[in-house]
């Protein structure tokens, strides 16, 4: 069996971290299993989907090193959906009903004081001919919903009917249909909610495994109902776990909060981000992972924890340290010149520890460059006059900071503290930052000199 997934966004907002999480679970598992990762929009929902956040998504998508094998829309589709609905129809499936938003609301308190589960009675099954056409003419229009399989022959007697499925995080799950209303699947505009589109894509697509959020539980014992009456196969079923922040609560596309772009914008790696949101929540430690290829490894869907995946923002920065840190001059070369940072590779070596985000490299390549304003304590200023006299000549390497320093020592009897701070004030103008052996060479005799005068 060939793997192909899919993610399948609405874009009717940008991604954010949680978001990423689905997307990464699917691409990972393709990529794990040689398989195919299907981009599909869900954009039946004409007024709140936009084509700019479609093109956010995948441009957020790439930038995490995600690139679909196929991209479709669903608006485009429809065709499809309408074949499908047709068919349900014709088997008696899919019946018009014509409540009211207020109407249903009436009955489900009803329902809900009467101590019953607010479950649709099915009232619109009864209509004969002429009562749909007295409604019609009324002006009325109808939306349908699908005929869960819940019953032998009279839809009036629903009972107990389990939807099992073996669940590749959660393990197996039981559905009563008779605890679910007949789900709308056609609005009375005629256009589609999520529910029969989402199917229709998955068959014909030939979707092997359907990864998604927690939230989609119930949805998935209908949408097993849906594709069995339409004589498909089922695929395989993966619900993680939501990422949630500390506090428990929820991730919204529509509150931008942690929204990838945003997360971009800061600077962050997307190995950082896709480590946190990948980790978070399963059997393995939170740790910054180099690449793809080496999460996918790492990537077990039966060892997704059932609880919240609780994270805490402000460890992306330490993700993102812990990665920069290890990163060679090679994969931020390109990145750096862009910055206007030079000193090649050995001012990276020196500096990366340094660095919390490679866009930090740019403060530290003033310190070499300049300009500085050096730090001199006015008790210090002998001190530095007579440090120098006895800078050491050219050329300068990693040895010369230890050769200095020695001749300093000797000539002023200071050591420690005393010694080295005043030095490392003079000529970077801060009382911190990266080893003086390294930064010296590259800050150079001449305007290490221009520093102490
Ligand atoms: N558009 C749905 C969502 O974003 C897709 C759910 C699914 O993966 O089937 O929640």
């Amino acid at each position: 069996m060939t793997v192909t997934v899919r993610f399948a966004p609405s874009p009717t907002g940008h991604i954010h971290i949680g978001n990423s999480r689905t997307a990464l679970f699917n691409w990972l598992f393709a990529r794990r299993s040689g398989g195919r990762f299907v981009l599909r929009f869900d954009d039946t929902d004409t007024e709140r989907s936009r084509e700019d956040f479609a093109r956010s998504i995948e441009a957020d998508l790439a930038w995490l090193g995600i690139t679909p094998d196929r991209i479709e829309r669903q608006s485009q589709r429809v065709a499809l959906y309408d074949a499908a609905a047709h068919r349900l129809r014709d088997a008696g499936l899919l019946y018009p009903c014509y409540e009211t938003a207020d109407e249903l609301e009436r009955r489900r308190a009803r329902a809900r004081a009467l101590g019953r589960p607010p479950v649709y009675d099915r009232a619109a099954l009864k209509l004969g001919e002429a009562q749909r056409a007295a409604l019609e003419a009324e002006g009325r229009r109808p939306h349908w919903r699908f005929l869960l399989p819940n019953h032998d022959g009279d839809p009036f007697a629903p009972h107990r009917t389990e939807v099992v499925w073996d669940d590749l995080c959660r393990g197996a799950q039981a559905v009563d249909l008779a605890s679910l209303s007949d789900p709308v699947l056609v609005r009375e505009d005629g256009s589609y909610l999520y529910t029969l589109p989402s199917v229709v894509d998955d068959i014909d697509m030939a979707i092997s495994h359907v990864i998604r959020g927690e939230d989609h539980v119930a949805n998935t014992a209908v949408q097993i109902a849906i594709l069995r009456a339409l004589g498909a196969a089922t695929p395989a079923f993966a619900h993680h776990n939501l990422l949630t922040t500390a506090d428990g609560e929820g991730l919204s596309k529509r509150k931008g909060a942690l929204s990838i772009g945003s997360l971009r914008e800061a600077g962050l790696e997307p190995m950082a981000v896709a480590s946190l949101a990948v980790l978070t929540g399963t059997s393995h430690a939170v740790e910054p992972v180099a690449d793809l290829d080496a999460l996918a490894e790492m990537l077990d869907l039966g060892a997704v924890s059932r609880s919240a995946a609780k994270f805490d923002p402000a460890d992306l920065i330490g993700l993102n340290a812990r990665l920069v840190h290890a990163l060679s001059y090679e994969a931020v070369s390109d990145r750096l010149s862009a910055l206007g940072v030079g000193g090649g590779a050995a001012f990276w070596e020196a500096v990366r520890e340094n660095c919390e985000k490679v866009a930090d490299a740019v403060r530290w390549w003033t310190v070499v460059a300049g300009p500085v304003e050096p730090a001199i304590d006015a008790a210090d200023r002998d001190y530095i006059t007579a440090a120098r006299a006895l800078l050491p000549v050219e050329p300068w390497d990693e040895a010369t900071w230890t050769a200095w320093t020695d001749a300093v020592k000797t000539e002023t009897g200071r050591k420690g503290r005393a010694l080295f701070l005043p030095l490392r004030k003079a000529v970077t103008g801060l009382d911190h930052g990266p080893d003086m052996k390294a930064l010296l060479p590259l800050i150079g005799r001449r305007n290490t000199s221009d520093r102490l005068a």
